[in-house]
Protein backbone atom coordinates (compact mmCIF):
# COMPACT_ATOMS: atom_id res chain seq x y z
CA UNK A 1 0.00 0.00 0.00
CA UNK A 2 1.34 3.65 -1.07
CA UNK A 3 1.99 5.58 1.94
CA UNK A 4 -1.42 8.34 2.82
CA UNK A 5 -1.08 11.25 1.78
CA UNK A 6 -0.04 13.77 4.53
CA UNK A 7 -0.27 16.53 2.64
CA UNK A 8 -2.61 19.17 4.77
CA UNK A 9 -5.47 20.85 2.76
CA UNK A 10 -5.53 24.51 4.23
CA UNK A 11 -9.26 24.38 5.46
CA UNK A 12 -8.56 26.50 9.08
CA UNK A 13 -9.23 30.53 8.52
CA UNK A 14 -12.20 30.04 5.88
CA UNK A 15 -13.98 32.95 5.72
CA UNK A 16 -16.91 33.03 7.93
CA UNK A 17 -20.00 33.12 5.96
CA UNK A 18 -22.48 35.25 8.54
CA UNK A 19 -24.90 36.51 5.79
CA UNK A 20 -25.37 33.29 4.15
CA UNK A 21 -26.34 31.57 7.21
CA UNK A 22 -28.54 34.68 7.70
CA UNK A 23 -30.11 34.11 4.53
CA UNK A 24 -30.75 30.22 5.41
CA UNK A 25 -32.91 31.34 8.69
CA UNK A 26 -34.79 33.79 6.82
CA UNK A 27 -35.87 31.36 4.20
CA UNK A 28 -36.69 28.50 6.52
CA UNK A 29 -39.07 31.12 8.59
CA UNK A 30 -40.73 32.08 5.08
CA UNK A 31 -41.55 28.41 4.95
CA UNK A 32 -39.43 27.46 1.79
CA UNK A 33 -38.64 23.67 3.24
CA UNK A 34 -41.94 23.18 4.22
CA UNK A 35 -43.79 21.05 1.17
CA UNK A 36 -43.03 17.03 0.85
CA UNK A 37 -41.99 18.37 -3.08
CA UNK A 38 -39.26 20.74 -1.77
CA UNK A 39 -38.05 17.90 0.90
CA UNK A 40 -37.54 15.18 -1.94
CA UNK A 41 -36.10 17.08 -4.13
CA UNK A 42 -33.51 18.06 -1.73
CA UNK A 43 -32.89 13.99 -0.43
CA UNK A 44 -32.72 13.52 -4.54
CA UNK A 45 -29.93 16.13 -4.57
CA UNK A 46 -28.09 13.64 -1.98
CA UNK A 47 -28.49 10.89 -3.72
CA UNK A 48 -27.17 12.36 -6.84
CA UNK A 49 -23.81 13.85 -5.02
CA UNK A 50 -23.31 10.23 -3.96
CA UNK A 51 -23.75 8.94 -7.40
CA UNK A 52 -21.34 11.90 -9.57
CA UNK A 53 -19.11 11.93 -6.84
CA UNK A 54 -18.64 8.18 -6.00
CA UNK A 55 -14.96 8.10 -7.49
CA UNK A 56 -13.78 11.56 -5.89
CA UNK A 57 -15.13 9.97 -2.60
CA UNK A 58 -13.29 6.74 -2.16
CA UNK A 59 -10.25 8.75 -3.59
CA UNK A 60 -10.68 11.12 -0.20
CA UNK A 61 -10.74 8.37 1.95
CA UNK A 62 -8.15 6.91 0.96
CA UNK A 63 -6.25 9.82 1.31
CA UNK A 64 -7.43 10.76 4.63
CA UNK A 65 -7.31 7.03 6.35
CA UNK A 66 -6.03 4.69 4.22
CA UNK A 67 -9.64 3.10 4.05
CA UNK A 68 -9.99 0.39 1.50
CA UNK A 69 -12.42 0.82 -1.56
CA UNK A 70 -14.88 -1.91 0.05
CA UNK A 71 -15.62 -0.69 3.32
CA UNK A 72 -15.18 3.10 1.76
CA UNK A 73 -17.89 2.30 0.03
CA UNK A 74 -20.31 0.49 2.18
CA UNK A 75 -19.96 2.85 5.16
CA UNK A 76 -19.59 6.12 3.31
CA UNK A 77 -21.71 5.97 0.18
CA UNK A 78 -23.84 2.49 0.51
CA UNK A 79 -25.39 3.19 4.13
CA UNK A 80 -26.05 6.90 3.44
CA UNK A 81 -27.62 6.14 0.06
CA UNK A 82 -29.88 3.27 1.81
CA UNK A 83 -30.92 5.78 4.86
CA UNK A 84 -31.87 8.47 2.44
CA UNK A 85 -33.86 6.06 0.48
CA UNK A 86 -35.34 4.93 3.84
CA UNK A 87 -36.48 8.28 4.62
CA UNK A 88 -37.27 9.26 0.94
CA UNK A 89 -39.58 6.02 0.96
CA UNK A 90 -41.37 6.97 4.66
CA UNK A 91 -41.43 10.75 4.87
CA UNK A 92 -44.94 11.56 3.20
CA UNK A 93 -46.39 8.45 5.64
CA UNK A 94 -44.06 10.48 8.29
CA UNK A 95 -45.77 14.08 8.16
CA UNK A 96 -49.15 13.13 8.14
CA UNK A 97 -50.38 14.21 11.50
CA UNK A 98 -51.20 11.44 14.20
CA UNK A 99 -54.31 11.32 15.72
CA UNK A 100 -54.47 10.61 19.44
CA UNK A 101 -57.55 10.15 21.11
CA UNK A 102 -59.55 13.44 22.99
CA UNK A 103 -60.99 12.72 26.81
CA UNK A 104 -64.22 13.47 27.56
CA UNK A 105 -63.03 16.90 29.08
CA UNK A 106 -61.88 17.88 26.05
CA UNK A 107 -64.84 17.20 23.94
CA UNK A 108 -66.07 18.09 21.59
CA UNK A 109 -63.21 17.89 19.78
CA UNK A 110 -59.92 16.69 17.91
CA UNK A 111 -56.32 15.80 18.92
CA UNK A 112 -53.03 14.92 16.69
CA UNK A 113 -49.44 15.26 16.99
CA UNK A 114 -47.66 16.75 13.74
CA UNK A 115 -44.25 17.22 13.16
CA UNK A 116 -42.78 20.40 12.68
CA UNK A 117 -39.19 21.29 11.73
CA UNK A 118 -37.18 23.21 14.27
CA UNK A 119 -35.92 25.72 11.78
CA UNK A 120 -31.94 25.81 11.33
CA UNK A 121 -29.99 22.86 12.32
CA UNK A 122 -26.28 23.17 13.06
CA UNK A 123 -24.40 19.73 12.37
CA UNK A 124 -20.60 19.35 13.19
CA UNK A 125 -19.11 16.75 11.71
CA UNK A 126 -16.53 14.25 12.84
CA UNK A 127 -13.71 12.19 10.81
CA UNK A 128 -13.67 8.58 10.73
CA UNK A 129 -16.64 8.75 9.19
CA UNK A 130 -16.31 11.99 7.12
CA UNK A 131 -19.25 11.34 5.17
CA UNK A 132 -21.61 9.17 6.38
CA UNK A 133 -21.97 11.15 9.97
CA UNK A 134 -22.39 14.23 8.01
CA UNK A 135 -24.59 13.20 5.07
CA UNK A 136 -26.90 10.77 7.27
CA UNK A 137 -28.24 13.46 9.78
CA UNK A 138 -28.50 16.22 6.98
CA UNK A 139 -30.86 13.84 5.74
CA UNK A 140 -32.96 14.06 8.61
CA UNK A 141 -32.78 18.19 8.48
CA UNK A 142 -34.05 18.68 5.61
CA UNK A 143 -36.56 15.47 5.33
CA UNK A 144 -38.03 17.34 8.99
CA UNK A 145 -37.73 20.70 6.82
CA UNK A 146 -35.12 22.70 7.85
CA UNK A 147 -32.10 24.55 6.80
CA UNK A 148 -29.14 23.47 7.92
CA UNK A 149 -24.93 24.56 8.50
CA UNK A 150 -22.92 21.76 8.19
CA UNK A 151 -19.24 22.24 9.63
CA UNK A 152 -17.24 19.25 8.95
CA UNK A 153 -14.13 17.88 10.39
CA UNK A 154 -10.73 19.62 9.74
CA UNK A 155 -8.93 16.11 10.83
CA UNK A 156 -10.47 14.61 7.20
CA UNK A 157 -9.22 17.43 4.94
CA UNK A 158 -9.56 15.86 1.75
CA UNK A 159 -13.26 14.17 2.77
CA UNK A 160 -13.97 18.15 3.62
CA UNK A 161 -11.95 19.43 1.12
CA UNK A 162 -14.32 17.29 -1.37
CA UNK A 163 -17.95 18.10 0.42
CA UNK A 164 -16.79 21.53 1.09
CA UNK A 165 -16.38 22.40 -2.78
CA UNK A 166 -19.41 19.91 -4.04
CA UNK A 167 -22.20 19.64 -1.61
CA UNK A 168 -23.83 22.92 -2.04
CA UNK A 169 -24.46 22.19 -5.98
CA UNK A 170 -26.88 19.56 -5.01
CA UNK A 171 -28.53 21.34 -2.77
CA UNK A 172 -31.38 24.43 -2.39
CA UNK A 173 -28.48 27.39 -1.84
CA UNK A 174 -30.68 28.68 0.53
CA UNK A 175 -30.67 26.00 2.86
CA UNK A 176 -27.72 24.86 3.49
CA UNK A 177 -24.05 25.98 4.19
CA UNK A 178 -21.24 24.18 4.35
CA UNK A 179 -18.10 25.83 6.66
CA UNK A 180 -14.37 24.18 7.03
CA UNK A 181 -12.16 24.93 9.94
CA UNK A 182 -11.28 23.82 13.14
CA UNK A 183 -12.09 24.34 16.76
CA UNK A 184 -11.99 28.24 15.70
CA UNK A 185 -14.60 27.54 13.10
CA UNK A 186 -16.97 25.46 15.27
CA UNK A 187 -16.83 28.12 18.05
CA UNK A 188 -17.60 30.61 16.39
CA UNK A 189 -20.71 29.27 15.11
CA UNK A 190 -21.40 27.96 18.43
CA UNK A 191 -22.18 31.63 19.56
CA UNK A 192 -24.78 32.02 17.78
CA UNK A 193 -28.47 30.65 17.74
CA UNK A 194 -29.51 27.65 16.13
CA UNK A 195 -32.85 25.65 16.51
CA UNK A 196 -31.10 22.64 16.44
CA UNK A 197 -27.75 20.99 17.34
CA UNK A 198 -26.49 17.71 16.13
CA UNK A 199 -22.76 16.99 16.77
CA UNK A 200 -20.90 13.95 16.28
CA UNK A 201 -17.43 13.62 18.40
CA UNK A 202 -15.64 13.29 21.76
CA UNK A 203 -17.67 13.42 24.91
CA UNK A 204 -15.33 16.23 25.82
CA UNK A 205 -16.19 18.16 23.20
CA UNK A 206 -20.12 16.97 23.63
CA UNK A 207 -20.02 18.85 26.69
CA UNK A 208 -18.32 22.17 25.58
CA UNK A 209 -21.18 22.28 22.43
CA UNK A 210 -23.87 21.66 25.19
CA UNK A 211 -22.77 24.21 27.74
CA UNK A 212 -22.68 27.02 24.25
CA UNK A 213 -26.66 25.49 23.21
CA UNK A 214 -27.75 26.30 26.66
CA UNK A 215 -27.00 29.94 25.89
CA UNK A 216 -30.13 29.65 23.31
CA UNK A 217 -31.82 26.44 25.05
CA UNK A 218 -31.21 24.89 21.85
CA UNK A 219 -32.05 20.83 21.78
CA UNK A 220 -28.89 19.17 20.87
CA UNK A 221 -28.33 15.34 19.78
CA UNK A 222 -25.23 14.33 21.31
CA UNK A 223 -23.38 11.11 19.49
CA UNK A 224 -19.98 10.50 21.26
CA UNK A 225 -17.59 7.94 22.15
CA UNK A 226 -17.62 5.32 24.46
CA UNK A 227 -15.61 2.32 25.65
CA UNK A 228 -17.46 -1.07 24.18
CA UNK A 229 -17.09 -3.66 25.99
CA UNK A 230 -17.43 -7.20 25.00
CA UNK A 231 -17.98 -9.90 27.10
CA UNK A 232 -17.25 -13.43 26.00
CA UNK A 233 -18.51 -15.98 28.44
CA UNK A 234 -17.44 -19.26 29.20
CA UNK A 235 -19.75 -21.06 26.89
CA UNK A 236 -18.85 -18.78 23.91
CA UNK A 237 -17.01 -20.92 21.19
CA UNK A 238 -13.73 -18.96 20.54
CA UNK A 239 -13.16 -19.31 17.37
CA UNK A 240 -16.50 -17.14 15.82
CA UNK A 241 -16.35 -14.82 18.94
CA UNK A 242 -12.42 -13.82 17.97
CA UNK A 243 -12.92 -13.25 14.45
CA UNK A 244 -16.16 -10.94 14.62
CA UNK A 245 -14.52 -8.90 17.14
CA UNK A 246 -11.31 -9.01 14.75
CA UNK A 247 -13.50 -7.54 12.41
CA UNK A 248 -15.06 -5.16 14.56
CA UNK A 249 -12.08 -3.79 15.96
CA UNK A 250 -9.44 -3.69 13.43
CA UNK A 251 -11.84 -2.37 10.77
CA UNK A 252 -11.06 1.47 9.58
CA UNK A 253 -8.22 0.79 11.50
CA UNK A 254 -10.26 0.73 15.08
CA UNK A 255 -11.17 4.52 14.71
CA UNK A 256 -14.96 3.67 14.76
CA UNK A 257 -17.22 4.50 17.79
CA UNK A 258 -18.96 1.52 17.77
CA UNK A 259 -15.87 -0.73 17.70
CA UNK A 260 -15.05 -3.50 20.74
CA UNK A 261 -12.87 -1.36 23.33
CA UNK A 262 -11.80 -3.88 25.29
CA UNK A 263 -12.52 -8.15 25.94
CA UNK A 264 -13.48 -9.38 29.08
CA UNK A 265 -13.10 -13.10 29.46
CA UNK A 266 -12.87 -15.58 31.91
CA UNK A 267 -8.88 -15.70 32.96
CA UNK A 268 -9.13 -19.75 31.90
CA UNK A 269 -9.71 -18.80 28.14
CA UNK A 270 -7.93 -15.05 27.83
CA UNK A 271 -4.37 -16.90 25.95
CA UNK A 272 -6.60 -19.38 23.67
CA UNK A 273 -8.91 -16.25 23.39
CA UNK A 274 -6.06 -13.96 22.28
CA UNK A 275 -4.50 -17.20 20.01
CA UNK A 276 -7.71 -17.11 18.70
CA UNK A 277 -7.42 -13.45 17.79
CA UNK A 278 -4.14 -14.01 15.75
CA UNK A 279 -5.32 -16.53 13.44
CA UNK A 280 -8.33 -14.46 12.67
CA UNK A 281 -6.05 -11.43 12.19
CA UNK A 282 -3.42 -13.37 10.25
CA UNK A 283 -6.88 -14.65 8.19
CA UNK A 284 -8.01 -11.14 7.18
CA UNK A 285 -4.66 -9.00 6.61
CA UNK A 286 -1.67 -11.66 6.31
CA UNK A 287 1.31 -11.87 7.85
CA UNK A 288 2.24 -8.72 7.60
CA UNK A 289 -0.88 -6.35 7.73
CA UNK A 290 1.19 -3.52 6.30
CA UNK A 291 0.85 -4.62 3.02
CA UNK A 292 -2.54 -5.79 2.94
CA UNK A 293 -5.00 -3.46 0.84
CA UNK A 294 -7.94 -4.19 3.22
CA UNK A 295 -6.49 -2.71 6.10
CA UNK A 296 -5.87 1.29 7.48
CA UNK A 297 -4.04 4.07 8.75
CA UNK A 298 -3.92 6.58 11.55
CA UNK A 299 -6.21 9.58 10.60
CA UNK A 300 -3.21 11.86 12.02
CA UNK A 301 0.19 12.73 13.57
CA UNK A 302 -1.76 13.34 16.98
CA UNK A 303 -3.91 10.51 16.99
CA UNK A 304 -0.80 8.35 15.82
CA UNK A 305 1.47 9.27 19.15
CA UNK A 306 -1.47 9.15 21.41
CA UNK A 307 -1.93 5.75 20.39
CA UNK A 308 1.45 4.66 20.52
CA UNK A 309 1.51 6.09 24.32
CA UNK A 310 -1.77 3.52 24.79
CA UNK A 311 0.40 0.54 23.56
CA UNK A 312 2.61 1.07 26.46
CA UNK A 313 0.14 0.11 29.18
CA UNK A 314 0.63 -3.80 29.25
CA UNK A 315 1.98 -6.20 27.32
CA UNK A 316 1.85 -6.49 23.21
CA UNK A 317 0.07 -10.40 22.93
CA UNK A 318 -0.13 -9.46 18.83
CA UNK A 319 1.29 -6.85 16.88
CA UNK A 320 2.92 -4.12 17.93
CA UNK A 321 4.86 -2.70 14.61
CA UNK A 322 4.42 0.76 13.79
CA UNK A 323 5.54 3.10 11.31
CA UNK A 324 5.60 6.55 11.62
CA UNK A 325 5.92 7.68 7.79
CA UNK A 326 2.76 5.96 6.80
CA UNK A 327 1.21 6.56 10.18
CA UNK A 328 0.79 2.98 10.35
CA UNK A 329 -0.39 0.77 13.59
CA UNK A 330 -0.24 -2.99 13.29
CA UNK A 331 -3.78 -4.87 14.81
CA UNK A 332 -1.90 -4.71 18.28
CA UNK A 333 -3.48 -7.38 21.28
CA UNK A 334 -2.82 -6.11 24.77
CA UNK A 335 -3.24 -8.39 27.80
CA UNK A 336 -1.88 -8.07 31.62
CA UNK A 337 -2.84 -4.58 31.49
CA UNK A 338 -3.31 -2.78 35.06
CA UNK A 339 -6.16 -1.61 36.50
CA UNK A 340 -6.55 1.97 36.45
CA UNK A 341 -4.14 2.26 32.87
CA UNK A 342 -5.46 4.81 29.97
CA UNK A 343 -5.84 1.75 27.46
CA UNK A 344 -8.59 0.43 30.28
CA UNK A 345 -10.03 4.43 30.95
CA UNK A 346 -9.86 5.97 28.13
CA UNK A 347 -11.78 5.44 24.40
CA UNK A 348 -8.93 3.72 22.52
CA UNK A 349 -10.46 4.62 19.09
CA UNK A 350 -7.88 2.81 17.07
CA UNK A 351 -6.32 -0.87 16.59
CA UNK A 352 -5.41 -1.86 19.94
CA UNK A 353 -7.37 -4.41 21.64
CA UNK A 354 -6.84 -4.88 25.59
CA UNK A 355 -8.11 -8.34 26.86
CA UNK A 356 -8.60 -8.99 30.61
CA UNK A 357 -9.14 -12.17 31.84
CA UNK A 358 -11.76 -12.07 35.17
CA UNK A 359 -11.90 -14.72 38.04
CA UNK A 360 -15.73 -14.65 38.03
CA UNK A 361 -18.57 -13.39 35.48
CA UNK A 362 -19.60 -11.16 37.89
CA UNK A 363 -16.16 -9.37 38.84
CA UNK A 364 -16.36 -8.74 34.79
CA UNK A 365 -19.84 -7.25 34.71
CA UNK A 366 -18.76 -4.92 37.82
CA UNK A 367 -15.97 -3.75 36.00
CA UNK A 368 -18.59 -1.92 33.03
CA UNK A 369 -21.17 -1.03 35.74
CA UNK A 370 -17.85 0.99 36.80
CA UNK A 371 -17.43 2.89 34.36
CA UNK A 372 -19.95 5.29 32.53
CA UNK A 373 -21.99 3.91 30.39
CA UNK A 374 -20.85 2.53 27.19
CA UNK A 375 -22.04 3.72 23.55
CA UNK A 376 -22.57 -0.76 22.46
CA UNK A 377 -22.24 -3.39 24.54
CA UNK A 378 -20.84 -6.93 22.92
CA UNK A 379 -21.67 -10.25 24.88
CA UNK A 380 -21.09 -13.42 23.25
CA UNK A 381 -23.19 -16.39 24.94
CA UNK A 382 -26.26 -18.84 24.11
CA UNK A 383 -27.29 -18.71 27.38
CA UNK A 384 -30.56 -17.19 27.26
CA UNK A 385 -30.75 -16.08 31.15
CA UNK A 386 -27.09 -14.27 31.04
CA UNK A 387 -28.39 -12.53 27.77
CA UNK A 388 -31.54 -11.16 29.30
CA UNK A 389 -29.71 -9.96 32.85
CA UNK A 390 -26.80 -7.99 30.86
CA UNK A 391 -29.90 -7.09 28.56
CA UNK A 392 -31.51 -5.51 31.14
CA UNK A 393 -29.61 -4.71 34.05
CA UNK A 394 -26.75 -3.08 32.33
CA UNK A 395 -27.29 0.57 31.08
CA UNK A 396 -25.42 1.28 27.58
CA UNK A 397 -26.79 3.02 23.86
CA UNK A 398 -27.27 -0.82 22.66
CA UNK A 399 -26.65 -3.90 22.81
CA UNK A 400 -25.42 -6.73 20.38
CA UNK A 401 -25.62 -10.73 21.34
CA UNK A 402 -23.11 -13.08 19.69
CA UNK A 403 -21.65 -9.90 17.31
CA UNK A 404 -20.36 -6.93 17.25
CA UNK A 405 -21.08 -3.77 15.28
CA UNK A 406 -24.31 -4.99 12.98
CA UNK A 407 -26.42 -2.76 15.79
CA UNK A 408 -25.45 0.37 13.52
CA UNK A 409 -27.77 -1.44 10.10
CA UNK A 410 -30.80 -1.99 11.61
CA UNK A 411 -32.71 0.70 10.07
CA UNK A 412 -35.62 0.23 12.56
CA UNK A 413 -33.35 0.82 15.87
CA UNK A 414 -32.16 4.29 17.04
CA UNK A 415 -28.50 4.65 17.32
CA UNK A 416 -26.92 6.82 19.98
CA UNK A 417 -25.29 6.35 23.60
CA UNK A 418 -26.59 7.39 26.99
CA UNK A 419 -25.28 9.34 29.70
CA UNK A 420 -20.94 9.74 28.71
CA UNK A 421 -21.71 7.87 25.38
CA UNK A 422 -24.52 10.56 24.15
CA UNK A 423 -28.08 11.99 24.15
CA UNK A 424 -30.58 11.68 21.47
CA UNK A 425 -30.35 8.89 18.38
CA UNK A 426 -30.65 8.79 14.92
CA UNK A 427 -31.19 5.95 11.68
CA UNK A 428 -34.15 5.32 9.99
CA UNK A 429 -37.38 7.40 11.50
CA UNK A 430 -35.54 8.41 14.44
CA UNK A 431 -33.09 10.73 11.77
CA UNK A 432 -36.33 12.10 11.13
CA UNK A 433 -37.52 12.82 14.43
CA UNK A 434 -34.00 14.28 15.66
CA UNK A 435 -34.63 16.84 13.09
CA UNK A 436 -38.32 17.54 14.28
CA UNK A 437 -40.30 18.99 16.96
CA UNK A 438 -43.52 17.13 17.88
CA UNK A 439 -46.49 19.47 18.11
CA UNK A 440 -49.76 18.86 19.96
CA UNK A 441 -52.16 20.09 18.58
CA UNK A 442 -56.12 20.38 20.22
CA UNK A 443 -58.87 21.41 17.71
CA UNK A 444 -62.02 21.86 20.10
CA UNK A 445 -65.47 22.57 18.85
CA UNK A 446 -67.26 26.23 19.56
CA UNK A 447 -70.86 25.25 19.66
CA UNK A 448 -70.49 23.13 22.94
CA UNK A 449 -69.34 25.81 25.84
CA UNK A 450 -70.55 24.06 29.49
CA UNK A 451 -70.82 26.12 32.40
CA UNK A 452 -69.08 23.89 34.57
CA UNK A 453 -65.57 24.77 33.99
CA UNK A 454 -65.83 27.99 34.66
CA UNK A 455 -65.48 29.64 38.16
CA UNK A 456 -67.74 30.51 40.43
CA UNK A 457 -67.18 27.13 41.48
CA UNK A 458 -69.60 25.04 43.84
CA UNK A 459 -69.63 21.75 45.53
CA UNK A 460 -71.65 19.69 42.07
CA UNK A 461 -69.33 21.65 40.03
CA UNK A 462 -66.07 20.36 41.86
CA UNK A 463 -67.67 16.83 41.66
CA UNK A 464 -68.08 16.68 37.94
CA UNK A 465 -64.61 18.54 37.00
CA UNK A 466 -63.00 15.85 39.38
CA UNK A 467 -64.83 13.17 37.40
CA UNK A 468 -64.14 14.33 34.21
CA UNK A 469 -60.69 14.58 34.39
CA UNK A 470 -60.30 11.07 36.20
CA UNK A 471 -61.91 9.16 33.20
P1 LIG B 1 -13.85 16.03 18.22
O1 LIG B 1 -14.88 16.17 19.27
O2 LIG B 1 -12.45 16.38 18.48
O3 LIG B 1 -14.24 16.81 16.85
C1 LIG B 1 -15.53 16.75 16.28
C2 LIG B 1 -15.94 18.13 15.80
O4 LIG B 1 -15.85 19.05 16.87
C3 LIG B 1 -15.05 18.68 14.69
O5 LIG B 1 -15.89 19.32 13.74
C4 LIG B 1 -14.14 19.65 15.39
O6 LIG B 1 -13.73 20.72 14.56
C5 LIG B 1 -15.03 20.18 16.49
N1 LIG B 1 -14.27 20.62 17.66
C6 LIG B 1 -13.09 20.11 18.12
N2 LIG B 1 -12.68 20.77 19.22
C7 LIG B 1 -13.62 21.71 19.47
C8 LIG B 1 -13.77 22.72 20.46
N3 LIG B 1 -12.87 22.89 21.43
N4 LIG B 1 -14.86 23.51 20.40
C9 LIG B 1 -15.80 23.34 19.45
N5 LIG B 1 -15.70 22.41 18.48
C10 LIG B 1 -14.63 21.61 18.47
O7 LIG B 1 -14.04 14.49 17.89
P2 LIG B 1 -13.09 13.64 17.06
O8 LIG B 1 -11.87 13.33 17.85
O9 LIG B 1 -12.91 14.26 15.74
O10 LIG B 1 -13.95 12.30 16.87
C11 LIG B 1 -13.71 11.13 17.54
C12 LIG B 1 -14.80 10.91 18.55
O11 LIG B 1 -16.06 10.88 17.91
C13 LIG B 1 -14.66 9.56 19.21
O12 LIG B 1 -14.89 9.72 20.58
C14 LIG B 1 -15.76 8.73 18.58
O13 LIG B 1 -16.20 7.67 19.36
C15 LIG B 1 -16.81 9.77 18.34
N6 LIG B 1 -17.76 9.35 17.32
C16 LIG B 1 -19.04 9.08 17.69
C17 LIG B 1 -19.95 8.65 16.75
C18 LIG B 1 -21.38 8.33 17.12
O14 LIG B 1 -22.21 8.21 16.22
N7 LIG B 1 -21.70 8.17 18.39
C19 LIG B 1 -19.55 8.51 15.42
C20 LIG B 1 -18.24 8.81 15.08
C21 LIG B 1 -17.35 9.24 16.04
Amino acid sequence: MQPVNTCAIETAGAVFPAERIELLRQRVDEGISRSLSWRLDQLEGLLRFLADNEDAILAALKADLGRCTTEARMADISMVRSEVRLIRRNLKKWLRPHRVSTPIAAQPGRSWIQQEPFGLALILGTWNYPFQQVLIPLAGALAAGNSAVVKLSEVAPHSAALMAEQLEKYIDRTALVVVTGGPEAATRLLENRFDKIFYTGSSHVGRIVMKAAAAYLTPVTLELGGKNPVIVAADAPLAVAARRVAWGRFMNAGQICVAPDYVLIDESRRLPFIEALRDAIARFYGLDPKNSESYGRIVDQHHFERLLGLMQNGRIAIGGETEAAERYIAPTVLTDVPDGAAALEEEIFGPILPVVGYRTLDEGLAIIRTRPKPLALYLFTEDRSLQERVIRDIGCGSVVVNDVVVNQIVPGLPFGGVGNSGMGSFHGRFTFEAFSHSKAVVKRALWADLDVRYPPFSDWKDRILQWLISV
